[in-house]
């Protein structure tokens, strides 16, 4: 059976204080949910090991990871420094790294390379524009983003994978994929991951979906059978509205 998850992104919200004190509420909160859902929280590099300190039932992520094993690259953290401090996932391809730190499919493989080969689970994110979405090329564009930068993978090293579709039209801007839309696409995607790894591998994968995800939305959108939880910004930055997407399912 394929996890349920729901993937906390802080982004760059919250000082440290304000962040052991979100993770203390979500741990509380989340540890009386008797593991409906494995529950993550992704606080900003500086904050990972004093949150991972108040942790118990709730798992921990980084939202990034350097290219590059080690040395003289300032400002970068490791996948192997992260696997130190206990980490045990990380957010790979987001679209704002995407975007904003000229992130490709290419810097990605070898992100997620360097992620799986220190045991840490990659959360790998895919997604379309909305001038793609509005000439009906999602579907191709969702497919050449995995197949470029985790398809060198071999079946083993891909089912340690994560995946999140996240539409880049819904990411903070409060428009959601429709309940069919994100369904379509979780299909696809297992379709394609069943096509180069069998079916087998493809069911394990936990596919989340992310894009303006909260309590009112998440129940209608987890109710698809390719929906395996979510990925959440906004509302992850408040206990009460995290845990109630927890509660969706
Ligand atoms: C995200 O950035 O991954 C995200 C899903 O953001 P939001 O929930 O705020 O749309």
């Amino acid at each position: 059976m394929r996890k349920k998850i729901v993937a906390g992104n802080w982004k760059m919200n919250k000082t440290l204080q304000e962040g052991v004190a979100l993770a203390q509420t979500v741990e509380q909160m989340a540890s009386a949910l008797s593991g409906v859902a494995q529950v993550v929280v992704a606080p900003p590099f500086l904050h990972l090991t004093e949150v991972k300190k108040v942790l118990k039932t709730v798992s921990i992520a980084a939202q990034n990871c350097a290219a590059e094993s080690s040395g003289a690259y300032t400002g970068e953290v490791s996948a192997a420094m992260l696997k130190s401090a206990g980490i045990e996932y990380v957010i790979l391809g987001h679209s704002e790294r995407r975007a904003y730190y000229g992130e490709t499919d290419a810097i990605l493989a070898k992100k997620v390379d360097l992620a799986l080969a220190n045991r840490l689970t990659p959360i790998f994110c895919c997604g379309e524009v909305l001038s793609e979405r509005e000439q009906n090329l999602h579907l191709g564009v969702v497919k050449t983003q995995l197949a470029d930068a985790l398809f060198h993978l071999s079946a083993e090293q891909f089912s340690r994978i994560v995946i999140a579709y996240e539409p880049v039209w819904a990411i903070g801007t409060g428009v959601t994929a429709t309940s069919d839309q994100a369904q379509e696409m979780h299909h696809y995607i297992r379709g394609v991951l069943a096509e180069k790894y069998g079916a087998a591998v493809a069911n394990e994968i936990s596919i989340l979906y992310g894009g303006s995800c909260k309590p009112s939305n998440a129940g209608e959108l987890f109710a698809n059978p390719d929906v395996d939880g979510g990925l959440i910004g906004g509302a992850s930055l408040e206990a009460g509205d995290f845990i109630g997407i927890v509660k969706a399912f």
